[in-house]
């Protein structure tokens, strides 16, 4: 009996080679399989060119005409055919390089043909290499709606002879044979106040379009599918977690270094700070176990959030921890924790790679014996030999910079899984944050701390050096202080090194000493010598701070008010963006000085355009996305994505995705467990659905 599930091999013009072609090519193997591999565009076919007009910066196009000569020329691998095509208003020259004798055996002169390809200018004259070819009266009469599907191909494909055209004709025999297996994945309930497509007429509208109106409805049936199954399997996951697992509680009535620590500070928490913490108050509190991501662009004060979240752990008898991705992060926030905690009796330690034997064996016994209530730390802290006695909460910082396993790692420290609060300051677009974690919980800090100056940003190239050194002096005469920030280029040590010695040097010469101090961190120092350059900038004893990105995160130092990124192209646009937020920290007004050459790609241009016009992390992280097309589905597989998407683009597609999450919670809030009858059909679907969230520590 026939079933969605067996195998393409034995559809008619299949057979093992092509089958296994597909199979390691694009992971077709079933019927199913291969009725789902979507088309990536339609070209409209029912638009041809004149001959004249081509030119080599066209995308594939369609001419119709007549072939008028064939000739042959050269030998063994270099032997081609050439053609001359001709319509009325010109001739083009059509090339193959290989399949010659088929194609001369085929071919007539004096027929009408339909080629289809892609013009290119070669030795200053358009070809067309492999042609898709159709004679006109065969073309004219299968043209339906003059739509037809492009498929993404890989190198290996071609050279099977599978085009576009192979996949349609595979699918034209699969559908004929098994088109009437599929059905409906979705229940009434959603297709029809959404209005949408039933899935069989959709998966063959997708493929055979019968009108541009058709089509647009079967994408957005399979778009809103695709979307919707993400967001119910997220949400279905979190419910269950909900279920199953008790969190720590930590109420109100236990606070006490809250307490202090709330009189001691120099300044009022922000609106946004307050209803964060408020948030977080209620998850532990709940009963439950906190999932949560705070998202705050650089500057809006996360941290004093996760110390105020600490503190209601440690005021509850329970241990927490804060990781964060580098060194001099961690010394920093160890620093400035220890500084707030003074007085208080909560006991604060730091653990890093760089952690001495004896004072990691003392750290060891104080977690496990419970007088060390918070841990600061790096990716040291994951480590199988720390042992806590009591952990009930764990804060990630800059969590884009961690992988989920390294994450989970953590989770497995506490015997009752302690809550989590991950905190990232790389805004992402709220698509893709609502596709990767749609099981978290998320809070936005949307607010800067009062009396901060928006940081004006310019662009100089290499050649306005002098503007720039006069600016710089002017604000370092002032009193304030500046960092240089060089690329690690091509991750050469040795490269981004002398980039960043010559660099030095150039700045030596226009601020010299004694006048002028200048200190330099770079990645191949020690780290106690990191660490001394470091701490001589930030307690105000050098003015120009040069180095490679590893004051990328977090840094904090308020007197800097400017910021010189060197060789601005060659970074993306969260990481200028994370750079450029180390300054505007004080009141005073900062300046972000981005240093490109005199030619940039369009691209690069892009976004230092973006970076002079904007200091919002939200847009400029929407604009990142876009730039990099994430989710964009343009030929086959995308390396580098997180997510991938067989139709819907994270892009573009926003206003179905928030379809999705809200059908995705109606659904689940009325029936958490999708035991009703007539959600029966998304319950197995769950089980079946094809989309894969890949791993968040892939964004950034
Ligand atoms: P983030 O981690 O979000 O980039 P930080 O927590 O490092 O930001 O805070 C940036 C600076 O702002 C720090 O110097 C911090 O002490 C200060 N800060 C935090 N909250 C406030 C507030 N409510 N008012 C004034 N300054 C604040
Ligand atoms: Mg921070």
């Amino acid at each position: 009996m026939a079933a969605l599930s067996d195998s393409i091999q034995f559809l008619p013009g299949v057979g093992p080679k092509r089958a296994e072609a597909l199979k390691s090519e694009l992971q077709i193997e079933t019927v199913e399989d291969l009725l789902y591999y979507f088309p990536f565009k339609h070209n409209d076919r029912s638009r041809f060119h004149d001959i004249a007009s081509l030119h080599g910066e066209m995308p594939y196009i369609q001419v119709r005409g007549r072939f008028i000569s064939f000739s042959e020329s050269g030998k063994g691998f270099q032997k081609r055919l050439n053609a001359l095509f001709s319509d009325e208003t010109g001739t083009v020259e059509i090339v193959w390089f290989r399949g010659q004798k088929w194609i001369l055996e085929k071919l007539k002169k004096n027929v009408d043909y339909v080629l289809f390809g892609k013009p290119t200018r070669y030795n200053d004259r358009i070809n067309i290499a492999h042609p898709e070819i159709e004679e006109w009266a065969r073309f004219e009469a299968a043209l339906s709606s003059g739509l037809q599907p492009q498929y993404g191909l890989t190198e290996k494909l071609r050279q099977e002879y599978i085009t576009s055209r192979t996949i349609t004709k595979m699918i034209e025999t699969g559908w004929a044979k098994y088109g009437g297996l599929i059905s409906e994945t979705l229940p009434s309930r959603l297709l029809e106040p959404l209005r949408l497509m039933p899935l069989k007429q959709a998966v063959f509208q997708i493929h055979f379009p019968e009108s541009e109106d058709l089509l647009n409805k079967a994408k957005f049936r399979l778009k809103f599918e695709e979307l919707f199954d993400i967001q119910l399997k997220l949400q279905f996951d979190k419910k269950i977690r909900e279920r199953s697992v008790s969190g720590y509680f930590f109420p109100r009535e236990n606070d006490r270094a809250v307490k202090e620590l709330f009189k001691k500070l120099p300044f009022q928490l922000t609106t946004a700070q307050v209803r964060v913490l408020s948030e977080i108050r209620r998850d532990v509190t709940s009963g439950r176990q906190m999932n949560r991501l705070i998202q705050g662009d650089v500057g809006s004060g996360k941290t004093m959030v996760a110390l105020f979240s600490m503190l209601m752990a440690t005021d509850s008898g329970a241990q927490a921890c804060i990781m964060v991705p580098t060194e001099i992060l961690a010394q920093q926030h160890f620093r400035n924790i220890s500084r707030l905690l003074e007085g208080t009796g909560v006991e604060a330690g730091l653990l890093t790679g760089s952690t001495k034997k004896k004072e990691r064996t003392r750290l060891h016994a104080a977690l496990q014996d419970g007088s060390m209530h918070i841990l600061v730390g790096t990716h040291a802290l994951i480590e199988d030999e720390v042992s806590f006695s009591n952990l009930g909460l764990v804060v990630v910082d800059e969590q884009h910079r961690f992988g989920v396993a390294q994450r989970s790692k953590l989770w497995m420290k506490s015997e009752k899984p302690p809550h989590v609060l991950v905190m990232t300051a790389t805004p992402i677009p709220r698509t893709l944050a609502m596709t990767l974690y749609g099981d978290l919980d998320v809070s936005v800090i949307d607010e800067l701390p009062p009396g901060r100056k928006p940081i004006k940003t310019e662009f100089y190239s290499d050649s306005q050096r002098l503007t720039l050194f006069a600016n710089l002096k002017r604000e370092i005469d002032a009193g304030r202080q500046a960092f240089v920030v060089f690329p690690l280029i091509n991750e050469s040590k040795t490269l981004s090194y002398k980039d960043l010695t010559d660099g030095y040097e150039s700045y030596s010469r226009a601020f010299p000493s004694p006048r002028y101090a200048i200190t330099v961190v770079h990645g191949q120092m020690k780290n106690e010598e990191k660490e001394a350059s470091m701490s001589y900038f930030v307690q105000g004893q050098s003015h120009i701070l040069v180095a490679t990105t590893v004051i990328e995160v977090g840094v904090d130092v308020p007197n800097a008010t400017v910021m010189i990124i060197e060789s601005a192209e060659r970074f993306g646009l969260s990481q200028l963006h994370q750079l450029r937020g180390r300054v505007g920290r004080g009141g005073e007004q900062s300046y972000c000085y981005l240093i490109g050459g005199n030619k940039l790609s369009s691209d690069a241009q892009r976004r230092l355009q973006a970076m002079v016009s904007t200091n919002d992390g939200f847009e400029l992280s929407e604009l990142d996305m876009k730039l990099r097309g994430y989710g964009d589905l343009e030929g086959t597989q995308q390396s580098g994505d997180p997510v991938n998407l067989r139709i819907a683009s994270l892009v573009y597609d926003g206003k179905i995705l928030q379809l999705a999450n809200d059908a995705a919670r109606n659904i689940l809030s009325d029936d958490p467990e999708l035991s009703k009858p007539e959600n029966f059909i998304l319950r197995k679907h769950l089980k079946t659905m094809k989309t894969q969230v890949v791993d968040w520590s892939r964004i950034s």
